[in-house]
Formats: C-alpha cells, sequence, structure tokens
C-alpha cells in the first residue's frame, strides 16, 4: 500500500509498504478515506523534533472506513466509519487515571509513536477511533481532532455572555476557535493575522470584524464595548506581548499555539488589570463533542479548506505550506471514498 512516511528532518517519501496484517487484540485497522495536514506535521518535518522512530507513517488528522477488528474489541464493527483521537496517553499514569489524559505523562502522537493516516491503512487501538455521522464528507469527518484542540482552548477561555473576543493568528485553530465562537458565543469577534487577506475570509465566515493588533483599530471595530478576551494561535512572542497590550482588565488569554522564543512581560500588567493567561494543550474529552458539532459546521469547513486527491501530492504540499503558499485553513488530501 502507499504511505508517506517521515525518515528524519527535511526527508519525506512516498513509498509502497507491506499492509498491516491483521490488527493486534485491542486494535482496529481503518481503511484511511481522508487526513489533514497539521500545523505540528510541517513543524517536525522541518526540525525532526518530535521523531522518536524512523521511518514513520506521517498524520494525525484522519477519518476512515474500519476493515478488521481485533480481539476484545466492543462498539467497532467492520465498515464503521469513524474519525480518530491523536493523542497516544497511557492510560496509567496519575494525569490519565485523574482524567487529565491531554497532559499524559507518556503522552505521544498518532503519526510519530506509532504510524498515522497518511497511508491507504492505518491500525490504531480502539480507545482512539470514534464513530461519526456517516452522512458526514469524509473531508471535513478529518477535521474531527483540530475542531476538538479549538473546542478545549474555548472551553478553557471561558468568556462569559456578551464579551468581545479577539483571534490573534487565523491558520487552522485560530480560525476554527473563532468558527466555533460563532455558534457558541454571542459577542463580537475582532480577527488578527500579519495575512490581511486570511484575516479578511476568516472574518466572513465567522462573522467578525478583520483588525490590526493595535488599540485604535480594536476600540473602533467595538464601539462601547471593551475587550477584555483573546486567544493566542499564533505562538508568536511578539503577538501574544501585543495581545496582552490590548486587553482591557479583568479577563483572560488563552495560549493555544506554539512558541519559538521567551516572552519579555511585565507580570504587573496581570496583576494591575487581572488578567488570567491560559494555556491549552490538545485536549481532553471534547473530541466527543466536537464529532457532534460537524454536521452542523460542515458548510464552513468545507469553505476553509483545500482538497487534494492523492497521497503523491503530500511532499510537495509540505513545501507550498511552510512557504505560506495557500489562502486556506486546512490541507485535507482524499484517499478513498
Ligand atoms: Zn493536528
Ligand atoms: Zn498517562
Amino acid at each position: 500500500m502507499k504511505a508517506v512516511r517521515l525518515y528524519d528532518a527535511l526527508d519525506l517519501r512516498v513509498e509502497d509498504i507491506e499492509r498491516p496484517g491483521l490488527p493486534q487484540a485491542g486494535y482496529v485497522t481503518i481503511d484511511v478515506r481522508a487526513a489533514g495536514i497539521c500545523g505540528s506535521d510541517l513543524h517536525n518535518y522541518r526540525t525532526g523534533q518530535w521523531i522518536s522512530r524512523r521511518p514513520s507513517t506521517a498524520g494525525h488528522e484522519f477519518c476512515g472506513r474500519v476493515s478488521a477488528v481485533g480481539e476484545g474489541v466492543e462498539g467497532l464493527a467492520v465498515g464503521d466509519l469513524v474519525t480518530v483521537d491523536s493523542r497516544f496517553y497511557c492510560g496509567q499514569c496519575e494525569a490519565c487515571k485523574s482524567g487529565r489524559t491531554n497532559v499524559c505523562e507518556h503522552l505521544g502522537f498518532v503519526g510519530e509513536i506509532c504510524d498515522g493516516g497518511f497511508a491507504e491503512k492505518a491500525e490504531l487501538p480502539a480507545r482512539l477511533v470514534f464513530k461519526h455521522d456517516p452522512s458526514l464528507d469524509p473531508a471535513v469527518a478529518a477535521m474531527a481532532e483540530p475542531l476538538a484542540v479549538a473546542l478545549h482552548a474555548v472551553r478553557r477561555l471561558n468568556p462569559p455572555r456578551g464579551e468581545a473576543i479577539i483571534l490573534i493568528g487565523c491558520g487552522t485553530i485560530g480560525g476554527l476557535c473563532g468558527l466555533l465562537l460563532s455558534h457558541l458565543h454571542d459577542g463580537k469577534l475582532l480577527f488578527a493575522d500579519l495575512n490581511g487577506r486570511r484575516a479578511e475570509m476568516v472574518a466572513g465566515i465567522c462573522t467578525g470584524s478583520a483588525v490590526a493588533l493595535d488599540k485604535s483599530q480594536a476600540r473602533a471595530a467595538l464601539g462601547d464595548a471593551r475587550l477584555r478576551y483573546a486567544v493566542d494561535a499564533t505562538g508568536s512572542t511578539k503577538a501574544i506581548a501585543q495581545g496582552i497590550d490590548l486587553l482591557d482588565g479583568g479577563g483572560a488569554f488563552a495560549l493555544v499555539g506554539i512558541s519559538h522564543g521567551k516572552l519579555d512581560l511585565d507580570p504587573n500588567i496581570l496583576v494591575e488589570r487581572e488578567i488570567s493567561l491560559i494555556g491549552c494543550h490538545a485536549f481532553e474529552s471534547e473530541l466527543a463533542d466536537a464529532i457532534a458539532l460537524l454536521p452542523k459546521l460542515q458548510p464552513s469547513l468545507l469553505q476553509f479548506s483545500e482538497v487534494l486527491n492523492s497521497l503523491d501530492e503530500i511532499p510537495d504540499a509540505y513545501r507550498r505550506l511552510i512557504d505560506g503558499r495557500t489562502n486556506k485553513l486546512k490541507t485535507i488530501i482524499r484517499i478513498a471514498d
């Protein structure tokens, strides 16, 4: 079967490899229907930072059809349409036992710790596999995982009714946070991105306003309303510092981007304006809720994404995305029906 495997930093190959045999006990085999490219796939390709086995079939955002079921698996059958959890948590450590599977002491991710979804077939523990509405477009079902990441960040931010929120960074997670808030929240939404066209596009889909990270622009967009809540999905320390500066007192700032570098921060700003900084990592139990939201969000999610039709296109797509040559938020590869 065809698979796209990462051998080392900057060494990604499309290969013909042996199909997986019958799944081991507790595992299922999935015929992959669609898979999405994540910013963390690109980061790992560029830096090799999370490579723990060589080669590894990349991809942790995917959906498919169950084609074989191992011994002892309950609740899944051949033919089920499913989407997957990317978090390969241990289930045994203190964090897992207390329900905090996203900060598992041995946490790894599908595609790194085990083979992922950029292949015709994938084999995963049944506990990471969830059925979805069979009428969903596979390109949408493949977005359950990043939607769960966004849902976790939105729930951690927990803005009270009516509060305005600025979304900093209009990539996948920033855009999905905006989309969720446009359905689940009633306050005004502002969108900032270095790529102004992208901010306009996302603001259009999420019925918000595109602004620069600038107090006068934010004020002009909000009228009398105050800006107390923000989400950073860039990981840029400069954007985070500018975002903190924008906030009026008494709110919170959720950080969901992976940063490079250190923040030069005067903690008095947080104290005097009583701003909570909230770190958000992957998701806990939000995947089932994200899957339930997919049918309603399907039209917007399709507008957010571009769709490629072959695994062969992935290495070129990586290079194009790293160079920023896309106006879409998510690149999905259709693999089978
Ligand atoms: Zn991802
Ligand atoms: Zn654990």
